[in-house]
């Protein structure tokens, strides 16, 4: 795999004058490494494989080279929307806030095209007919979710022969979302005879599998792992039952502008956002249950800073950019250890310092572990001031927390007695 070098400007990356334009618009001052690499190889028309998290610019590594074949071509076929319901470009996505934010990314960098590139966003979870209406004549570019996609296929809106690039945008999150099924079936619909670009955080065995079938001689990218990483991660030890409480402590003592807290539960978000309230602190919540409307709406306000925390389950991980976010926040540690990536990803993005904060009582504390020892990091554990361990903390939990400020006041507290089995101990503190 290919590693990261340093980036070079965007001008002699080759790109043409109205993205060029665009960029320098968007104060865009050099290519982030994935850009760098990305971009010439799209460009030179080669199959591609890319590792890469959010918030590395991974949309603009794909959209721009995409915007400059397709805006070349159709200049040079002299060619406009003539084609019926085509597709050239396909950008297939995850979840339905991610090919809101991709399209909306693409039509940003294509303006200076003045209209000649048409870009379409399809997804569920709002009304099937007036994406119809925007796909009539074809689209030069699409952003889709599978599962809708396939509907307005089947319903005759678009269809999938004449596709030139296919992007599959975090495909590792696709596969894990159960997109399998949906993802065979459209990848059967696309013309043998394409460019076809993955982008993915892990690589799991069913992203292998999908890239051996996919590619052809693909160029491969693996960002250093801290290329993408301008989020300083910081765990803190806390007593079980004492996380709203603690949660509550840190806002008050930092007053972040905004915030943005996971949980693992749909009702654990209102759960959390009633307890807050009861602390004097206003919250919303974003999750699956939510309808579209509502969140697009929530997601507008808290992008807008109208809205200071959002509580919300794994569905805000990925994708979403909300520009500089100055913390996440893990009140409940997300499954997969991939996820954790993704959440902290939120914050800190395109050179940005962000904060990652995780709570961990004894119950998560080796959850925690794995997710470090999968990601290849090792945290220092801290306490909140006001808030220690109390004596029942256990000696593994100590020793883990190594180097760790001595709690004050817990010292001669800690428990004497050996051979007391850490679930003794943890049974007592539950
Ligand atoms: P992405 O990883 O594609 O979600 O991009 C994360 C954020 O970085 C977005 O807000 C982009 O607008 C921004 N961004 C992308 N590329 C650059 C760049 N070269 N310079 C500055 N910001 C960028």
């Amino acid at each position: 795999m290919t590693t990261a070098t340093t980036p070079a400007s965007f001008t002699e990356l080759a790109l043409i004058q109205p993205l060029l334009a665009r960029l320098t618009e968007l104060e865009y001052q050099q290519p982030t490494p994935i850009q760098a690499q990305v971009i010439p190889s799209v460009l030179a028309g080669r199959d591609l494989i890319a590792g890469a998290n959010t918030g590395s610019g991974k949309t603009a590594a794909f959209a721009l080279p995409l915007l400059q074949d397709i805006f070349t071509q159709k200049k040079a076929e002299h060619s406009r929307d003539s084609k019926g319901n085509y597709v050239t470009g396909l950008i297939l996505v995850p979840t339905r806030e991610l090919a809101k934010q991709v399209a909306d990314s693409v039509k940003s960098y294509a303006v200076h095209f003045n209209g000649a590139i048409k870009t379409v966003a399809v997804f569920g979870g709002v009304s099937a007919n007036t994406q119809m209406l925007a796909l009539r004549g074809g689209t030069d570019i699409l952003v889709a979710t599978p599962g809708r996609l396939l509907d307005l296929i089947s319903s005759n809106a678009i269809k999938l022969d004449k596709v030139k690039t296919l992007v599959l945008d975090e495909a590792d999150r696709m596969l894990s979302l159960g997109f399998t099924d949906e993802l065979s079936e459209l990848l059967g619909q696309l013309p043998k005879q394409k460019q076809t670009l993955l982008f993915s955080a892990t690589f799991p065995e069913q992203v292998q599998t999908l890239t051996q079938e996919l590619l052809n001689d693909p160029v491969e990218i693996q960002l250093q792992s801290d290329d993408a990483s301008t989020v300083v991660q910081r765990v803190f030890n806390v007593n079980k039952g004492e996380k709203t409480a603690v949660l509550a402590h840190l806002f008050k003592q930092h007053q972040w502008r905004q915030a943005l807290v996971f949980v693992n539960a749909k009702n654990s978000c209102e759960h959390l956002a009633d307890k807050l309230y009861k602390r004097g602190i206003e919250a919303e919540v974003f999750h699956g249950d939510k309808g579209q409307g509502y969140r697009t709406r929530i997601l507008e306000a808290f992008k807008s800073g109208e809205i200071d925390v959002l509580i919300a389950t794994d569905i805000a991980a990925r994708g979403l950019d909300i520009e500089k976010l100055p913390v996440v926040i893990n009140f409940d540690l997300p499954r997969s250890p991939s996820d954790y990536m993704h959440r902290i990803g939120r914050s800190g993005r395109a050179g940005e310092v962000g904060l990652a904060l995780s709570l961990i009582d004894y119950e998560d504390f080796h959850h925690f572990k794995v997710i470090e020892k999968k990601n290849k990091i090792r945290l220092e554990r801290e306490q909140v001031e006001g808030y220690e361990l109390d004596e029942t903390i256990t000696q593994e939990m100590l020793e883990a927390s190594k180097p760790m400020a001595k709690p004050e006041g817990t010292g001669k507290k800690k428990r004497k007695k050996k051979g007391l089995g850490q679930s003794d101990v943890w049974l007592r503190n539950s």
